[in-house]
């Protein structure tokens, strides 16, 4: 079967085509995933360039080898916009102005003397910059999900070495001037590697957004909305089947008087008591302690690998932190008080539940006592 340079060109536009109408389709269905958008432009923009370079083969108009120029630089600054706008989550609209100014600029000289030769050749350097500059955008966000962002990376890379290879048999040809599109095996190599790869770079890229839309919704189903600490549930889920040794502690925080708060200031200014509290416990404890707010003013925090005194000490260290910070609401600055219980497992293992079951009660004898302490639990010793 032989490869007929005019099908290969069709097929480039097709695939194109396809891709940018799955892109702008994803893009309907979720449209705060910007990117998807300025990736679809990208690709209408090379269906153009495919429909222009055609015509061209056709016609052989200057004008029509302009506009592929056009059409092709500005795809792939688009292509390289949203690669950008994927990773650092906003496009960068100057950047892409410029990766269409520059190339236009730079070939301003050969289109107005009408050196097509050389007008094709920077066509195919600015498409090789522009696509290694969306290769490593890949690469700054590896870290992401390393194996598709780095397989995007080495597939960009690939569609840019056949632009480079399309533009080095060109200049080895040493012409200024040619009569329509060359056509030499770079020019096929291109033609197949843009075929394949768009297909793949599209599957890929849909598979990485799908699993970073996933990690979003995990995130949400696992963290409280208003502190941004780990909900109830995700905490639970932190200690299902794990039993709980003597190493470990949980207290369990109780703001105090609240609902007075939320009385005289509003729930708007409780919120913001919540978010300060959530913040303090967050600033005390340790990055390995997993802090969670249980729901309404009550939080938990299980601290690991505990030395005896230390749980109290960071229950202590909360407590007052918070007790110290001026809160501003509408309505003025208030000042809250917090209650708090700690408990440990023992030897033989606990569940979180028996464990916080514990920190309640201690929690209850700070609040019996006056509130605004900390008391640490003998029930278990108990029993
Ligand atoms: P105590 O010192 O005995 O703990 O008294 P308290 O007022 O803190 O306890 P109580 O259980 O009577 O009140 C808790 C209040 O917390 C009642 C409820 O309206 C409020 N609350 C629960 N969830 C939220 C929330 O998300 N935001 C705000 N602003 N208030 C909440
Ligand atoms: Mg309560
Ligand atoms: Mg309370």
């Amino acid at each position: 079967m032989s490869l007929d340079y005019n099908s290969l060109l069709l097929a480039t536009g097709f695939s194109a085509g396809c891709l940018g109408v799955t892109l702008l389709g994803s893009w309907v269905a979720a449209r705060t995933e910007r990117f998807l958008l300025s990736w679809a432009c990208g690709a209408f923009c090379i269906v153009a360039t495919v429909f222009t370079y055609s015509a061209y083969a056709e016609y052989n108009a200057h004008g029509l080898l302009i506009a592929t120029y056009m059409f092709l630089t500005g795809g792939f600054a688009l292509v390289y916009g949203a690669a950008y706008q994927f990773r650092a989550h906003r496009l960068p609209i100057p950047r892409v102005l410029l990766a269409l100014l520059i190339p236009t600029v730079v070939a301003m000289p050969s289109i107005v003397m009408e050196w097509t030769a050389v007008t094709i050749i920077l066509m195919n350097v600015f498409a090789t910059i522009l696509l290694l500059l969306t290769a490593l955008e890949y690469v700054r966000n590896y870290k992401e999900a390393p194996t598709p962002v780095l397989a995007l990376a080495v597939l960009y890379s690939l569609i840019s070495l056949s632009f480079a290879l399309c533009a080095t048999v060109l200049i080895a040809d040493g012409k200024l001037v040619i009569a329509g599109p060359p056509q030499n095996w770079a020019e096929t190599v291109n033609l197949i590697a843009c075929i394949a790869g768009l297909s793949s770079i599209g599957a890929l890229s849909f598979g990485l957004n799908q699993w970073r839309l996933a990690q979003v919704h995990k995130k949400e189903a696992t963290t409280d909305a208003l502190t941004g600490l780990l909900n109830r549930r995700a905490l639970f889920d932190r200690y299902n089947n794990k039993a709980i040794g003597p190493g470990t502690a949980a207290i369990l925080f109780d703001l105090d008087m609240f609902k007075s708060i939320n009385d005289r200031y509003g729930h708007a200014a409780g919120d913001e008591v919540l978010k300060v509290f959530a913040r303090q416990m967050e600033l005390h404890c340790r990055t390995t302690d997993a802090a969670a707010r249980l729901g309404g003013e009550e939080f938990a925090l299980v601290l690991e690998g505990v030395k005896p005194g230390t749980a109290e000490r960071i229950a202590e260290n909360i407590r007052t932190a918070f007790g110290g910070c001026d809160i501003n609401v509408d309505g003025g600055t208030i000042r809250g008080t917090v209650s708090a219980g700690v408990a440990f497992g023992t030897e033989a293992g606990l569940s979180l539940d028996a464990v916080l079951n514990a920190s309640d009660k201690a929690l209850y004898a700070a609040k019996h006592e006056g509130r605004n302490r900390v008391s640490v639990s003998n029930y278990l010793w108990a029993v």
